[in-house]
């Protein structure tokens, strides 16, 4: 057994090549193999937000705090808030971020599929990000 303690593990900022703006990543599930589970909670500064992206094994989002915006390609920009539950299904391609002028956390859950659970694609251009949420 592993106890990681409260403030033991440093948090990340996330890889820019993958997100625009800051991003602050504190791992919470990281298990080994053959164990697949992943969550992270993601912190999206104002204006912040993931790549579109896919997941091989789709992912949850759970919203704790703040204001964010969630899009699945082809659809319209929705917005996400805390006790807000997403699930996005297996390689549907998507972004997930803060609001313009609120910060964002939300966990992240999902699972890799030898050993990836993400696929990047190209950033979010403004002129989506800044599409009137519906
Ligand atoms: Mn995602």
């Amino acid at each position: 057994m592993d106890i990681f303690k409260a403030g033991s593990r440093a948090s990340i900022t996330a890889n820019p090549d993958w997100f625009t703006g800051t991003v602050w990543q504190d791992p919470i599930v990281e298990t080994p193999d053959p164990a697949r589970a992943r969550a992270v909670s993601v912190r999206f500064d104002p204006g912040a937000r993931t790549n579109w992206h896919t997941h091989p094994l789709g992912q949850t989002l759970h919203v704790v705090s703040g204001a964010g915006r969630v899009q699945v390609w082809g659809e319209s920009v929705q917005q996400i808030r805390p006790g807000d539950t997403v699930w996005i299904p297996p390689h549907e391609k998507h972004w997930h971020g803060a609001e313009p002028k609120v910060a964002m956390v939300h966990i992240a859950i999902h699972e890799a599929l030898d050993g990836v659970h993400v696929n990047w694609l190209e950033p979010v251009s403004d002129e989506d990000y800044q599409t009137d949420p519906q």
